[in-house]
């Protein structure tokens, strides 16, 4: 047990509240915002390691650090297997981040963000400009604050790739993981779209993944997941649900993806072809949480 100093004591710290028995402390250099939105406990603050980071609910949601393994790892690879994609629709995603990558494809043509809060959307702008660098100010995107799950229901658009960058299935997210919003989703897809979600950690958050599973083996001609660790979404990699109409998208060949990024024209921090390709390569804990 370590010896808690006087300086310890001067140290302010947030405690994310999402594991029972188990959770990440990240010391608070400097509280830049912190008060309820209409829908959640936003804190922005400032970290020695990960820059600014977003939390609600006492949730770390992304962080100017490690942001990027993220968001690269849910746009590129459903962006880059599909090899043809116009039209994206992101679910959540309010701090920006997500925006970002998508939008640096130049091939894509439009997309659509759907956020509840407009809180995050308007406290990101501020106190997180290096999430969406810009990408609130593309002419090819087009913000709707509304429920995700509404908008799913009665949208009438069709899109080549959904990306749900939502917060865990706690108070507003919990929608987000149901089937009657995946089968929604599976409507609104392209016959050869693909869905990609944020599921969890598969080590702490086992069921998640399990149900999201369920429903896609339902809904789509191929279901999967894919891996990678982000440190601040804490107990080991993280996991990326997979849906897709097609069943060849997901096999695309690393020639082929090669190919695709370097026509995209754009350098990535974490995203290569290679950790795309190895990204599906599931460790036996994970390969038995497919029902
Ligand atoms: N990467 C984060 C994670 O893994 O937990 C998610 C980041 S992003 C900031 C999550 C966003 O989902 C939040 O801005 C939140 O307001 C939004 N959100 C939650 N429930 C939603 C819903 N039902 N419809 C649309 N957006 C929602």
């Amino acid at each position: 047990m370590s010896e808690t100093t006087k300086q310890d004591e001067k140290q302010v710290w947030v405690t994310e509240s999402l594991h029972d028995h188990y959770a990440q402390r990240l010391r608070v250099d400097e509280m830049l915002y912190d008060s309820e939105t209409e829908h959640q406990r936003l804190k922005v603050f400032q970290n020695g390691t990960f820059g600014r980071i977003l939390t609600l609910d006492d949730v770390v949601q992304t962080t100017e650090g490690d942001n990027f393994i993220y968001h690269e790892m849910l746009t590129h690879v459903p962006i880059l297997a599909h090899g043809s994609a116009k039209r994206v629709l992101i679910i959540g995603g309010g701090d920006g981040g997500m925006a970002r990558e998508a939008l640096r494809h130049r091939t894509v043509e439009h997309v659509t963000m759907v956020e509840i809060d407009a809180g995050v959307v308007d406290f990101s702008k501020e106190y997180l400009p290096m999430l969406s660098q810009g990408a609130f100010d593309d002419p090819r995107l087009n913000l709707v604050i509304n429920d995700g799950a509404l908008f799913m229901k009665e949208t009438t658009e069709k899109f080549d790739v959904i990306i749900v960058d939502s917060t865990d299935p706690i108070g507003p997210g919990e929608v987000l993981f149901t089937d009657t919003f995946y089968g929604h989703a599976a409507r609104a897809l392209t016959e050869d779209g693909i869905i990609v979600t944020q599921n969890g950690v598969p080590f702490m958050q086992g069921d998640e993944l399990t149900g999201t599973l369920r429903a896609f083996q339902a809904l789509f001609a191929d279901a999967s997941c894919y891996l990678a660790t982000i440190p601040t979404y804490a107990g080991g990699p993280m996991a990326f649900g997979w849906g897709s109409h097609s069943s060849t998208n997901r096999s695309v060949s690393l020639t082929d993806l090669e190919a695709r990024f370097a026509a995209a024209g754009f350098e990535t921090n974490y995203y290569t072809p290679e950790v795309h390709k190895a990204a599906f390569a599931l460790p036996g804990y994970v390969q038995k949480l497919f029902p």
